[in-house]
């Protein structure tokens, strides 16, 4: 790489301009995969990626710094995570140790191997443990009289906007740990204000603080439905080398800092394309805004190093980026990897990661090296001492005066130059007093982990659980020893006595005991608690064997290992079917509950479609009373107005008859009168046409109306004739039993299932009078499902609304973040929002009592509006000035 030409140099304030580099990794296939016998779309030669896409045959190809091939091991170009290592981080570390800061992010789909690469698994170490353990094998190779280096570390993760310290698991005061907030030092740039910073010394105590604070992602997960896959996790290296130099005997320290951080991103999926064109941010919630706002600070790099142009880069507009500002188009050494599956079915979020990549390409970034302040300025102290020594020699023959103040120059900068180094031995100590800290600090996190009943060194014999996690990173990182006698499991609260604590809304208080009896463990269930072995709820006591699978208040998986049965097994000759434990995983445990908890499932999917029909048909009803009604009074109407013209011709015809009484009385006037009679005549007859003319039209006007109505109606009947088949059939179906071709049923619907059931009961318990229901939108035209949506019905105030299932998503991680923090008064407008479009709920609305502003919100059922459009009812007062102005 061209950055690496002047590396060597000893200019130390050298400022380079550095590319960020880019690479490219393909894994191989997932278990999944292999099951659905994909075949892989893509291709690697040299740094060529190339994609076909099966379904166009289109061959899209790009180019990067790098290219990993991970695909399968026997391929001669197969890129190990030893080889990404040397190729990608190596480089990053060298820098590093030149004084300079360096970064390194993960891009990719949940499941393509960010975490794979990043962090790895077990002895399949990634790149994070592999640089750890090689700085200090490199430290420890230094002369330490040369140079002195000193480590500290932070890990926290990004999740929802806010920054979770994982080093940190309990405040001083025993509460749970506030989420931290970005700042900006004004020198320094943006940093994380009260984030734990340890001081490290080995490679082991890295590891130490990596075990403690994956297990706090991993508790944290379990809690929230995808954090894992949401949230971006940042690890960070600071390190400090003071070179020990001698000028005139004399020590000079000198100091280079640089950050190393490591980034492993949420999955690029929860940025979907919706997203970024605008779309859904409508809806006020964003599902990842650092996500969105890393693609817009990318693009506007790349822009900016394209066109040459000074452009905006919206760094702040979101946590990460504002903390990566150094690290993209700043003071960084920048690499990124972009982590793809092979398989067909990921070919569009492959083909968006490619391109994501290829703009990161071309970003350019401006790197030196940093030096402190301080050093600097003894160095510039002690020549301005030589200097002042040297002028002091010449002028102490000639000058006393000069020389007297020489004197006094040299004197006074000496003061300034022990006090820095005072400063400098100063720091020393402070950084031993902070290691001894955090060494305590780690000690009493263990200690807090172990109350809630998480184990850190496997006892071989005793019988335990291990959590099981949709993200294979934070699965089995959780143990829970099963002792002699009664383990009691419940909810995480300060003054929990249980053995075993878990988080989360849907376990109780006291949720299940497990008893070891002499090596025959068995869980019992508590009250509603539910508790769930091997998929089935269990309402009785029950044996656990080796492997079994354990769910506790829907989201907890855990593992059941019990290591004297194994040993007693395999013993025994018939053993052999009972050790596959390694086949138990969480991917098994969900698919055993998915099978067995179908029925309850489905029952439930059928009962909100049922409803959305129900609500359907009952809108139809009211439309169709609306309709009546307004030909009601319509008719009422027409009649009274047809009442009034003929009684208008009546009056005209008694005036006329009273005129031709008055004619025979006075017939001697008549010749007199003649004209005027006749004038008269002819405008009473003209007048008795008139309304006669007026009656017959509105009798007319009248009589087409009602057939139109009667048409309406009609309509009306037949769709509601329609739906009610149709939750016949829905009924019909739900007796048969037989019904399972009509409803796809997965994952994505226990696991919404599960989230409808912990906003009801945080609802509940913080009394908020809001429930929450699946609601199955059906499309007007086919009147099948067309989408998924949550229904939340505030009873109360007999309104209702609906979330899309991402705005639920984010809603309901806000409301478990508030029933976590106790603070129910916040929760109002997570409950109530008056953004929300709001209706009145139908579900209890007797049809008969219905207000004008009901009706209107009916109308924004496209299917009924349809039909009521057609209604427009003319006005009568036109009838009778058409008619007018007509004759
Ligand atoms: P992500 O962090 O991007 O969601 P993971 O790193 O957790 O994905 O990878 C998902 C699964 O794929 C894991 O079980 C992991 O072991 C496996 N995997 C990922 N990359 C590789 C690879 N290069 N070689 C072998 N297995 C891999
Ligand atoms: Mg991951």
């Amino acid at each position: 790489t061209p950055s690496e030409s002047n590396s060597t140099g000893k200019d130390v304030f050298k400022v380079e301009n550095s590319k960020v580099i880019v690479a490219v990794r393909v894994r191989p296939f997932s278990n999944r995969e292999k099951n659905e016998n994909s075949l892989p779309v893509i291709s690697m030669s040299g740094s060529e990626t190339a994609v076909r896409n099966p379904a166009t045959n289109q061959v899209y190809s790009f180019s990067y710094d790098f290219s990993f091939w991970s695909f399968d091991e026997c391929h001669p170009n197969f890129a190990s995570q030893a080889m990404i290592y040397k190729t990608l981080a190596v480089p990053l570390l060298e820098r590093a140790f030149e004084g300079y800061n360096a970064c390194l992010f993960a891009y990719g789909q949940t499941g393509s191997g960010k975490s794979y690469t990043m962090m790895g698994f077990d002895e399949d170490r990634g790149i994070i443990p592999r640089l750890c353990e090689d700085l200090f094998t490199q430290i420890a190779q230094m002369d330490k009289q040369q140079v002195l280096y000193h480590l500290e570390m932070s890990f926290f993760e990004v999740y929802n906007e806010k920054i979770h310290d994982l080093l940190v698991f309990k405040a001083e005061s025993g509460q749970k740990k506030q989420p931290l907030r970005v700042r900006e030092h004004p020198v320094l740039g943006p940093y994380v204000e009260g984030l734990t910073v340890n001081v490290v010394s080995s490679y082991s105590d890295i590891q130490s603080w990596l075990e403690l604070g994956n297990k706090q992602r991993a508790t944290a997960a379990t809690v929230m439905n995808d954090r894992s896959s949401r949230s971006h996790s940042v690890f960070t290296l600071m390190m400090t080398q003071t070179k020990v130099e001698f000028v005139d005997e004399e020590q000079c320290d000198h100091r280079l800092t640089s950050h190393i951080n490591l980034i492993d991103l949420a999955g690029s999926e929860c940025c979907s394309k919706a997203q970024t064109t605008g779309e859904r941010l409508k809806e006020g919630v964003s599902i990842n805004k650092s996500l969105l706002t890393l693609g817009k600070v990318i693009s506007a790099l790349s822009k900016q190093s394209q066109n040459g142009k000074k452009t905006f880069i919206p760094y702040r507009e979101s946590v990460l980026t504002w903390l990566l500002k150094e690290s993209l188009g700043g003071n960084s050494q920048t690499a990124m990897i972009a982590t793809v599956s092979p398989a067909a079915s990921s070919t569009e979020e492959t083909l968006s990661t490619l391109r994501y990549a290829k703009q990161a390409c071309s970003i350019i970034n401006i790197a030196k090296v940093n030096e402190d302040v301080n050093a600097r300025l003894i160095r510039e102290f002690k020549a301005e001492i030589e200097k002042l020594k040297a002028a002091q020699r010449s002028a102490l023959n000639t000058d006393p005066e000069k020389y007297r103040h020489y004197l006094q120059e040299i004197t006074s900068l000496r003061i300034k130059l022990h006090q820095q180094e005072r400063d400098i031995a100063e720091m020393q100590r402070a950084w031993k007093e902070k290691f001894e800290q955090a060494e305590k600090r780690k000690l009493e996190d263990i200690k807090e982990l172990q109350k809630a009943g998480i184990a850190f060194k496997m006892d071989n014999h005793l019988p335990n659980l291990v959590n099981l996690n949709e993200d294979p990173q934070l699965s089995e990182v959780l143990l829970y020893m099963i002792k002699e006698g009664e383990t009691t499991v419940g909810r995480c609260t300060p003054n929990s006595k249980h053995d075993i604590q878990l988080s989360g809304v849907l376990i109780a208080d006291d949720h299940c005991v497990i008893k070891n009896t002499v090596g025959k463990v068995s869980i019992i269930p508590l009250r509603e608690a539910k508790t769930y072995v091997n998929g089935k709820c269990i309402l009785d006591p029950t044996v656990l064997h080796h492997g079994d699978r354990v769910i506790l208040g829907g989201d907890h998986y855990f593992r059941f290992n019990h290591p004297v049965e194994v040993q007693k097994v395999k013993r025994s000759s018939c053993g052999s079917m009972f050790l596959h434990d390694g086949l138990k995983d969480f991917e098994f445990a969900k698919n055993e509950l998915l099978i067995a908890q179908r029925t309850q499932l489905e029952s439930e999917i059928e009962e909100a479609r049922l409803k959305a029909k129900e609500e359907m048909m009952q809108s139809v009803q009211i439309a169709k009373e609306m309709v009546q009604q307004e030909l009601t009074s319509q008719k009422e109407a027409y009649e009274s107005k047809i009442k009034s013209l003929e009684a208008e011709v009546r009056e005209e015809s008694r005036k006329k008859q009273i005129q031709e009484l008055n004619n025979q009385k006075a017939a001697t006037k008549i010749q007199e009168l003649e004209k005027t009679k006749q004038n008269l005549e002819l405008e009473l007859h003209f007048n008795k046409k008139r309304l006669e003319m007026e009656t017959l039209a509105t009798k007319q006007a009248l009589e087409d109306h009602t057939i139109h109505h009667a048409k309406i109606l009609e309509a009306l009947e037949a769709e509601k004739q329609k739906i009610a088949e149709e939750i016949h059939n829905l009924q019909k179906n739900r007796g048969n039993g037989n019904k399972t071709t009509t409803i796809p049923l997965n994952w994505n619907s226990l696991k919404l299932s599960v989230m409808i059931k912990e906003a009801n009961t945080i609802s509940n318990k913080l009394g908020k009078n809001t429930v929450f229901y699946r609601h199955d939108k059906i499309d007007n035209k086919t009147g099948t499902v067309s989408s998924v949506q949550v229904q939340v019905r505030n009873i109360k105030l007999g309104i209702t609304t609906f979330w899309s299932l991402e705005k639920f998503a984010c809603k309901l991680a806000a409301m478990k973040e508030l029933y976590e923090s106790n603070d129910s008064n916040k929760a109002a407008d997570i409950f109530y929002d008056p953004a929300d479009e709001w209706e009145p709920d139908l579900s209890d609305a007797s049809v008969s009592s219905l207000s004008r502003r009901r009706s209107r919100s009916f109308m924004k059922n496209k299917r009924i509006s349809g039909c009521l459009s057609e209604i427009k009812l003319q006005p009568i007062q036109n009838i009778q000035t058409s008619h007018v102005s007509g004759t």
